[in-house]
């Protein structure tokens, strides 16, 4: 079985992960956010479920959307799909203890799953939030990086319009089954530049439910 170690070594060798998100990689667990039953899997480079049919994703596309949304620390980052957790845990790590994650999440148990699974790896400086993330989260707008782990159908203008000048968006676009990530800039003036990464599937971003 391989370990997290390995994993790492993989997603450094691929072009996945970059130095910095290796380094955040080492010190969280992907144990520590899947059910205990699915352990012998945890360090393969795969998608996992979590239950009420969503998953974790694989740990390749975690450090890929980390490393392409050039996180630094002290930034505000909002993350919509919290999940397991463990995408905003890594995030948590590169912002440092001076910077925040709001990560929304429209079903509540993962609300509360997500919260504990962070809460166990030590992270308190996220805010979980029950709630439609394709609306955003206005109150405390605009956030400096926005990372959605849902698959769009578009890109949802609130997200576009929380984003300060100088931000970045990244945020899988597409179909039910095939998506292309995307890496969304807005520039000084509010113009938005949009660069396609690689294709990939997620679970749909449930829209206005
Ligand atoms: N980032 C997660 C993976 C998320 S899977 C991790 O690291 O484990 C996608 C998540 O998006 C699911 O939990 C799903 O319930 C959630 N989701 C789908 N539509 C949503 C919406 N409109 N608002 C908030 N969360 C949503």
């Amino acid at each position: 079985m391989p370990s997290n170690s390995d994993l790492i070594a993989h997603l450094l060798e691929s072009g996945y992960a970059d130095a910095r998100v290796a380094d955040a990689m080492r010190k969280i667990d992907r144990i520590n956010f899947i059910p205990a039953e699915l352990a012998p899997h945890v360090y393969h480079d795969t998608p996992l479920p979590i239950g009420h049919g969503q998953t974790i994703s694989a740990p390749g596309i975690v450090a890929l959307m980390s490393k392409l949304l050039d996180v630094r620390e002290g930034m505000t980052v909002l993350e919509v799909g919290s999940g397991s957790g463990y995408q905003a845990a890594i995030l948590a790590e590169l912002v440092g203890k001076r910077g925040r994650i709001i990560t929304l999440e429209r079903i509540e148990w993962l609300v509360s799953f997500a919260k504990e699974n962070c809460n166990r790896a030590g992270y308190k400086n996220i805010e979980f939030i029950h709630g439609d993330g394709s609306k955003g989260h206005s109150a405390k707008a605009p956030y400096a990086r926005i990372i959605v782990t849902a698959a769009a159908r578009s890109v949802p203008k609130a997200l576009t319009d929380q984003l300060a000048e100088g931000g970045k968006l990244v945020i899988p676009v597409g179909q039910p089954y095939r998506q292309d990530l995307l890496v969304i800039d807005k520039l000084a003036g509010g113009e938005l530049r949009t660069e396609p990464s690689i294709p990939v599937i997620f679970v749909p971003l449930i829209e206005g439910y």
